[in-house]
C-alpha cells in the first residue's frame, strides 16, 4: 500500500514523502481514511506506531480549505485541540504539525507547564489553527482568557491512559465542558481501564475502532507462571529465584515509585546489580539505569508501569511481576516485554494473598488461567489474610503497596494542588 491510495491531499503527500516515509503503517493506513471521512476514532496504538501521523494528516488536511495566508490573527481560528499528557510528547506532535503541514499555511502553537507562560501567551494571539497541549497549562491559559474554544471541530486525546494515569481526569472533564458540542473525536490510548471506557463513552459518537495490536497483544511465545508466596516473603523469594535460575536480565515490576526503589535497594543488598527507573528519576539517571541494564552491568532493572512504557528494551528473556497491576491490561503490556519475534519469554508473578482479585481479573483479560508453582520453601502460609491494597504511599514488599489507577489522582495529588497554584502540565510527567 501507498500513500497515494489513503486520499490525502498534494501538499500532505509531498511533505510525507520529504520525510522519507514509503508506506503508511497500519494504524495510518487504518485511520486517515476514517478521520477524512469525519468518523471519531478509537484507537489502540502506542508511541512507535506511526499513530501522531495517523491524526496529525488527516486533521491537516480538514482544516486547509479553511486555512489562510494572512498574518492578521483575526484570520486565524482555533480549530484544532490536541491533549497530551507530557511537555515531551507535546512538543513532539507540535513538531510533526510543522513538518507534515510545511506547505500548507496552517499555524500551530504548543502550551505545556514548567515554563514561562508569556511566550505561550504571545504565540496564542498571534492566531493558530492547532494547539496543542496538556491538560493543566490549557486551564491556566483558560482562567487567564487567552483561548477561544468556539471555533474548536477537532479534539485529540493522545495516550489517553497516560493522561489518566497522571490524574488528568477531572481536567480533561473541565476541558470537555469548555468545548463545542460538534466536533470531531479522536482518541489514541494503548490501554483501555474501565475509567478509561467510562471516558470513551461520554466522548466518542458511534466512533470507528482501530486496533494496532503491536505491543499490547500478548505475546504468543511467552510462558506465564504464578508464584504463590506470602506478601512478606516476596523479595526473598525474588532473589532466590535469580540467583538459583541464574537469570541475568531481569525486568521486575512494582506499582509504586517507592516500592521500586525499596525493592532495589533490597536486592542491591542481596549482591543482586539492580536499579530502579520511575517518574522521580531525572533523565540523565533513567538513561543510565536503562544503559547499565541494556549492557548487562546490572541484572535487574525495577520499573512502575508507567516508567517502562517509554523504555526501548525489546525480547526481553524474564519479566517478572513484582506486585500485580491494578489494571489487568497494564499485565498484558508488561509481558509485552518478553518473548518478542520469536524468542521465547518467560512472565514470573509473585502473588500474595491481597493479589487474588487481580490475578482473576487478568486470567480473565487473557480468558485462560495461568498456571501456577509454589517454589520448595515458599509456600504461603494459609493462615495470613488477605489485607486491602493500601492506596497512595506504600511500597510494602508485598500486595499492600500502590495506588489505584483509577484516576491515579493520588500519586500525584500533593502535587497538584487544586488551586490556586499554578499548574503544570509537565510537572506531572510519566512516572
Ligand atoms: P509515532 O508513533 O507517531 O511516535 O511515530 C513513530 C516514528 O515513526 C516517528 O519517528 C515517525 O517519524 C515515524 N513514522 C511515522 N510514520 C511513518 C511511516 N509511514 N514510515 C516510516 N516512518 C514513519
Amino acid at each position: 500500500m501507498s500513500f497515494d491510495t489513503l486520499g490525502l491531499m498534494p501538499e500532505l503527500l509531498r511533505a510525507v514523502r520529504d520525510n522519507g516515509y514509503e508506506t503508511p503503517t497500519p494504524v495510518q493506513a487504518q485511520a486517515i481514511p476514517l478521520v477524512l471521512a469525519g468518523r471519531d476514532l478509537l484507537a489502540g496504538a502506542q508511541t512507535g506506531t506511526g499513530k501522531t501521523a495517523a491524526f496529525v494528516l488527516p486533521i491537516l488536511q480538514m482544516l486547509a480549505p479553511q486555512a489562510s495566508t494572512s498574518t492578521s490573527p483575526a484570520r486565524h481560528a482555533m480549530r484544532c485541540l490536541i491533549l497530551t499528557p507530557t511537555r515531551e510528547l507535546a512538543m513532539q506532535i507540535e513538531e510533526s504539525v510543522r513538518t507534515y503541514g510545511r506547505y500548507l499555511p496552517i499555524r500551530s502553537a504548543t502550551v505545556f507547564g514548567g515554563v514561562n507562560i508569556n511566550p505561550q501567551v504571545k504565540a496564542l494571539r498571534a492566531g493558530i489553527e492547532i494547539l496543542v497541549a496538556t491538560p493543566g497549562r490549557l486551564l491556566d491559559h483558560h482562567q487567564q482568557g487567552n483561548l477561544n474554544f468556539s471555533q474548536i471541530q477537532f479534539l485529540v486525546l493522545d495516550e489517553a491512559d497516560r493522561m489518566l494515569d497522571m490524574g488528568f481526569i477531572r481536567d480533561i472533564k473541565k476541558i470537555l465542558a469548555l468545548l463545542p458540542a460538534k466536533r470531531q473525536n479522536l482518541l489514541f490510548s494503548a490501554t483501555f481501564s474501565d475509567d478509561m471506557r467510562q471516558l470513551i463513552s461520554g466522548l466518542l459518537n458511534n466512533p470507528a475502532s482501530v486496533d494496532v495490536a503491536a505491543r499490547n497483544a500478548p505475546a504468543e511465545l511467552v510462558e506465564h507462571l504464578v508464584h504463590p508466596v506470602d506478601r512478606e516473603r516476596k523479595r526473598a523469594l525474588l532473589s532466590h529465584i535469580i540467583r538459583s535460575q541464574k537469570l541475568d536480565q531481569v525486568l521486575v515490576f512494582c506499582r509504586t515509585k517507592h516500592g521500586a526503589n525499596r525493592l532495589s535497594e533490597q536486592l542491591e543488598t542481596d549482591g543482586i546489580a539492580s536499579s530502579a527507573i520511575h517518574g522521580n528519576k531525572s533523565q540523565p539517571q533513567r538513561i543510565k539505569a536503562l544503559a547499565d541494564f541494556k549492557e548487562g552491568k546490572i541484572t535487574v532493572l525495577v520499573a512502575t508501569d508507567i516508567a517502562a512504557r517509554g523504555l526501548d528494551i525489546d525480547q526481553l528473556p524474564h519479566v517478572v511481576n513484582y506486585e500485580l497491576p491494578h489494571v489487568a491490561e497494564d499485565y498484558v503490556h508488561r509481558i509485552g516485554r518478553t518473548g518478542r519475534a520469536g524468542s521465547e519469554g518467560m512472565a514470573l508473578s509473585l502473588v500474595c494473598v491481597d493479589e487474588t482479585k487481580l490475578l482473576k481479573d487478568i486470567e480473565r483479560l487473557l480468558q485462560h488461567p495461568l498456571p501456577s508453582k509454589v517454589i520448595t520453601g515458599f509456600a504461603p502460609d494459609p493462615a495470613i489474610k488477605a489485607e486491602p491494597i493500601i492506596t497512595g504511599r506504600g511500597g510494602g514488599g508485598g500486595g499492600r503497596s500502590g495506588s489505584p489507577r483509577p484516576g491515579g489522582s493520588s500519586r500525584f495529588a500533593s502535587r497538584r494542588p487544586t488551586s490556586p497554584a499554578p499548574r503544570s502540565g509537565a510537572s506531572a510527567r510519566g512516572k
